[in-house]
């Protein structure tokens, strides 16, 4: 999509490139495409291509840019696949899976999709807009809920790609992967967290793997913190 901002993408993208974080054409491909600026509120969109997190209402964070990237890098994702984001926000980051796994040059018996779950109804709303705007809403579903429940409607899933941060591994969502499929989630307290790729090997055998600090908003539910507060007092580390 041609825009104002082209530019200032590409700029954006080829630093990713350039500091590593993005690795594959895939991603790059995607991150060129997806307009950011239309998924931030228009007090902030001149920061759009900034990689830095953005407010985007409601005490919560539209992730940075290399986050991103480097989210979907772990996940490996592929056409076709089936994957499910908790922590839908402003709806940018499923926009880029989808971009992967349901490219708009490749015939749409193979798409896969992307059900994004987010807790704040007002959040979804505003993902659900950006999401059409931007052109998505036949690749991306968004759902209000408790995304610590996984969603079962819709699972196995290939990929699940968490967006807050968990006090630990809900097992919900452990159920809810495919043998083979692999969960990308960052684990920790409010001030520090560790990005962990969790592989279901087999319906026994988990393995997982700490790949670098971060920092997320929290993941409040039934299997996360029970409220902000909880994360702030409560030291995982
Ligand atoms: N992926 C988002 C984007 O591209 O803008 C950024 C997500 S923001 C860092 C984390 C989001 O997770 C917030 O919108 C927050 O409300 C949501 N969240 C926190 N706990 C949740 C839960 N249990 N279920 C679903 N969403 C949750």
């Amino acid at each position: 999509m041609k825009d104002i901002f082209e530019n200032d993408r590409y700029m954006m993208v080829d630093r990713l490139v350039r500091d590593g974080y993005i690795k594959s054409e895939k991603v790059k491909q995607a991150m060129l495409r997806v307009p950011r600026h239309l998924f931030v509120p228009e007090n902030v969109r001149r920061l759009a291509y900034e990689d830095t997190p953005l407010p985007i209402g409601f005490g919560q964070t539209i992730s940075a840019p290399h986050m991103v990237a480097l989210m979907c890098e772990l996940a490996d994702l592929e056409i076709g696949m089936n994957v499910l984001e908790v922590g839908t926000g402003s709806g940018y980051h499923a926009a880029v899976i989808a971009e992967i796994i349901a490219p708009i040059d490749v015939e749409k018996r193979k798409w896969g999709h992307v059900f994004t779950i987010e807790r704040i109804p007002e959040l979804a709303k505003f993902a659900r807009e950006n999401l059409t705007t931007a052109g998505y809403s036949e690749r991306v579903t968004v759902i209000v809920g408790d995304g610590t429940r996984g969603y079962a409607e819709k699972s196995p899933y290939d990929r699940i790609i968490v967006t807050a941060a968990a006090p630990s591994i809900p097992k919900p969502l452990i159920d809810q992967l495919k043998v083979g499929g692999k969960l990308i989630i960052p684990v920790g307290d409010r001030f520090l967290q560790y990005l962990y790729v969790v592989e279901k090997k087999s319906e026994q055998e988990v393995s997982s793997k700490a790949m670098i600090p971060c920092l997320f908003v929290p993941l409040i539910g039934e299997h996360g913190w029970k409220d902000a507060i909880e994360s702030y007092e409560r030291n995982y580390f």
